[in-house]
Order: structure tokens, then sequence, then C-alpha cells
């Protein structure tokens, strides 16, 4: 099937690789020239691990290509996806003009019956503001095309985006029309081969679908930095209270660990998208509101903990960061609670030594020339004359450090364990001052 992916971002790049190592010929779109130049010379413009190698094989197969030109990818296919971003607007609710955008160009250019396919997180009612913005064009156009809009939530993790594009737990899709289902089951056929995880629904259940997906996953992790606060008031170890609840099937292990908070490109901006979606609707989003307030404090957690040591004033003093990114296995930075961390020790005349395996370039882009932070080539360079450590991402190499080499190169034996990845009885008989997350 021919398909075309509108958005060569995290999630237009993946769907779209994804969906050509199936088969089908895929034309991945970009108003980027810089990022579709560097997507044609085998270079990524994301880290996510194993994508270079299946594009290339794609690629050299001829059933990807990327392209800046949008009429020609449009009228060559028979499924266009819109996969472009919907930031935060100013009042939290989700920017649709990269969208839109990209519905009036499809519009613009419409040859024949095609399904649009909104692949982007968009609020409630968005497939019909596309449907209207195409048909718009086509009227202006004076002719008279038929196309569906469908929903199609995209579910994947960055870091495992490949491994949950080509497995998917599931794949929701959002449609009225009959045809468009056909094409839509067609087009994931191979994708659920084992067991058919293509679940239809109506459009608008589609698209919350996905708010409500990444609400509860929110929910989750600020309910448990919540209880991690209070472990630490009443003197109760929260990694045992994890494991403790994690254990009932009812709950889980998953997305229970309390840490500095939860950023990425996702959950702040869906949660926030939905409170404005029930603010606008007029119904309650008290829970929605406590898991953003909760993370907001939380993403000041370690902050806290440093200023409780050396207080308020950090002029003069050195930290050692490890980890930028949001998360481990990508280098995606996007309200990564390493920024709001590093700007305020910064603020409060502190330096930086910064270390993350992945997110450095991403890293020098974000801060600039900011003055007191110095990026480093490895995880122990960072430490050297530092006053403290604080380990800000849990990628795998900072889980078994070498600590006798920490403990000499560190100026005081301070670890600030934003993600709890040490035995605290372990690191503190190791000779180290330890502060970590509601133990
Ligand atoms: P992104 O910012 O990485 O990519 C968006 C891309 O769209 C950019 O490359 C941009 O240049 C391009 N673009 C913008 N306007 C365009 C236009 N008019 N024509 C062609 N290209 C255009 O965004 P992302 O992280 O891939 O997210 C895309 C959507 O998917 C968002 O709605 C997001 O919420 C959702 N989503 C993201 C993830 C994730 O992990 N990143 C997961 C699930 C869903």
């Amino acid at each position: 099937m021919d398909v075309a992916v509108i958005g060569t971002g995290y999630v237009g790049l993946v769907s779209g690789t994804c969906i050509a190592d199936m088969g089908h010929n895929v034309t991945c779109v970009d108003n980027n020239k810089d990022k579709i130049g560097m997507l044609k010379q085998g270079e990524m413009p994301i880290y996510e691990r194993g994508l270079k190698e299946i594009v290339e094989t794609n690629v050299e197969g001829g059933r990807l290509y990327f392209t800046t030109d949008i009429k020609k990818a449009v009228q060559e296919a028979k499924v266009i996806f819109i996969a472009v971003g919907t930031p935060p607007d100013e009042d939290g609710s989700a920017d649709l003009q990269f969208v839109l955008a990209v519905a009036e160009e499809i519009g613009k250019y419409l040859n024949g019956y095609k399904v649009v396919v909104d692949k982007s997180t968009v609020p409630i009612g968005t497939a019909d503001k596309v449907k209207n913005t195409i048909q718009g064009k086509l009227d202006e156009r004076s002719v008279n095309y038929q196309f569906d809009v469908t929903s199609n939530p995209e579910f994947l993790r960055e870091g495992m985006a490949i491994q949950d594009f080509l497995k998917p737990d599931r794949i929701i899709i959002g449609s009225d029309s009959e045809k468009a289902k056909d094409i839509m089951r067609e087009l994931y056929r191979s994708f659920t081969l084992q067991q058919d995880r293509v679940m239809f629904m109506d459009i608008r259940s589609a698209e919350m679908t996905k708010y409500a997906a990444n609400s509860i996953l929110a929910t989750k992790i600020s309910f448990m930095n919540e209880i991690a606060q209070l472990c630490e008031k009443v003197d109760a170890d929260v990694e045992d209270v994890r494991v403790g609840i994690g254990s009932d099937t009812r709950i889980g292990y998953k997305f229970l660990y309390p840490g500095v908070g939860y950023g990425g490109s996702c959950f702040p901006k869906d949660v926030k998208a939905l409170i404005r979606i029930a603010n606008e609707n007029k119904t309650s989003s008290k829970i929605l509101q406590a898991v953003e307030d909760v993370n907001n404090k939380q993403k000041e957690i370690l902050v806290d903990k440093v200023t409780e040591h050396f207080g308020d004033d950090l002029t003069g003093k050195i930290f050692a960061i490890w980890g930028l990114s949001f998360k481990p296995m990508t280098d995606d930075m996007r309200e990564a609670p390493s920024k709001i961390i590093i700007n305020q020790l910064i603020d409060k005349g502190a330096r930086i030594q910064a270390f993350d395996p992945q997110a450095m370039k991403e890293a020098r882009r974000i801060f600039g020339d900011k003055k007191n932070i110095i990026y480093t080539s490895d995880q122990y360079s960072a430490i050297n004359n530092a006053d403290a450590l604080l380990l800000v991402t849990e990628w795998h190499q900072f889980r078994n450090p070498d600590f006798d080499r920490i403990k000499k190169l560190l100026k005081q034996k301070i670890i600030f364990d934003g993600r709890n990845q040490y035995k605290p009885d372990k690191t503190i008989e190791n000779g180290f001052t330890y502060y970590c997350i509601g133990r």
C-alpha cells in the first residue's frame, strides 16, 4: 500500500519506517529541509536504538523515501498520516496549527479517495476540524473528491519505539467509515498476525483514549511521588512500599517509580490539554490538576535537598549531573527535569558539570552559551572536583558505577540520587552522604 507520513519527527519517522518494514511503500514528508537532508544522508535526527539500521534496510529496499514535497506524497498515497507536533498553547490546550496546516495542504493536493489519519495526539473533535479544513480547500478548488478522516493515536515509548510500533499492545482506530476501516485493517494486518489487536471505535473515543492513557500513567507517577514524600515524613521506605503494592496484580509494578517527576514531550502536555478540555466542557479536572501540581513540585525536589544540605547560596559550588534526557534511551530533553534542576542550581550561584550518554548535543542546543555549565566527555570527568553528584536520569551505565573512583574524584562525598538507583545502607557505609527519594 502507498502511504504518506507527514511530519518526520519521533512518531512520524518511527511509524513510517516500521510501516515500510512490513512491505508498504512509505514516503516520509517534513517541511524541515535540514531534517530531510540528514535522513537522505542516512543520519538520524533522533537517537532511538535500532532505528538507523531499520531505516537503512528499508531505504535500500526501495520502500522508504524522505522528501519535502508534500504534493507528490499526498497524490501518490492511499493513506496519509498526520504526525506533526501538537505542543501546548499558552493556556495549556493543544496547539493545532501544525495539524491544520497539514490538513490544508492535503486539501490543496487531494486527487482522489484517501484515508487521512490523525496520528498526532489531538483534542477530542479534531478529526472534524481536519475534515472541515480539507473540505474547505476542496470547495475552494471546486472539486469533489471523497476522503475519510480517522483517528489512530500512537502509544510508542521513546527508547522502545521500534519494538512498541512493531509489536503494539493495541492499535486503536477511530472511524465512522467501513471503507476506511477496511483499508486501515489491511494496512496494519501484518502487525497483528499473532492475535488481532486492532480495536475499532468511534473517532472521539479514539482521540480520548490517547489522553486518558497518558493521564493515568502520569497519575501513577505523581501518586508514587506523593507517597514518597509522605514516606520521608513518617520514616518509611518507598522502595519497600512500591514492591509491596506492585505485587498486587490489580496494581502492577509499572509506572510506580518515584523520582524527579515525569517529563518528555507527551505526559506534561497531554495532562495539561486534558485539563483544558475538562475546563472547556465545564467538568471536573481535580485529579489531573493534582497530578500536574505534584509533578511540578517534584521536579524541584532534588534542588530542595541540595539547598537543605548546602544552604540557599550555592556560589562557588560545583555539581555533577548524570543524565540530561527526560528518561534513559533517548536524547529527548523536552520538559526534562534536568533543565529545571540545572537552571535552579545555576540561579543559586552553582556551576554544573554535565554528562549524558546521548543528549549532550541536545543539551548544548538548549542551554546555548549559558554560563556556568560545562559538558564532559564521560561520566567520571563530570564528577571531577565537584561538591556533589546528582543522578537525574537512570541510564544503565549509571546503575553500577565505580564508587571508589567517585569517592576519589568528588570534593565532598555527597550523592543526590533522584532515581533511587543505589542502596542507601551500602552507599552510606561506603562513606557517602546519600540523599534519595522517599527513603
Ligand atoms: P516532533 O516535534 O518530533 O515531530 C514533528 C515533526 O513535524 C517535525 O519534524 C516538524 O518539522 C514536522 N512538521 C511540522 N509542521 C509540518 C508541516 N506543515 N509539514 C511537514 N512537516 C511538518 O513530534 P513527535 O514527538 O513526533 O510528536 C508528534 C505527535 O505525536 C504529537 O502530537 C505527540 O503528542 C504525539 N506522540 C508523540 C510520542 C513521542 O514519544 N514523541 C508518542 C506518542 C504520540
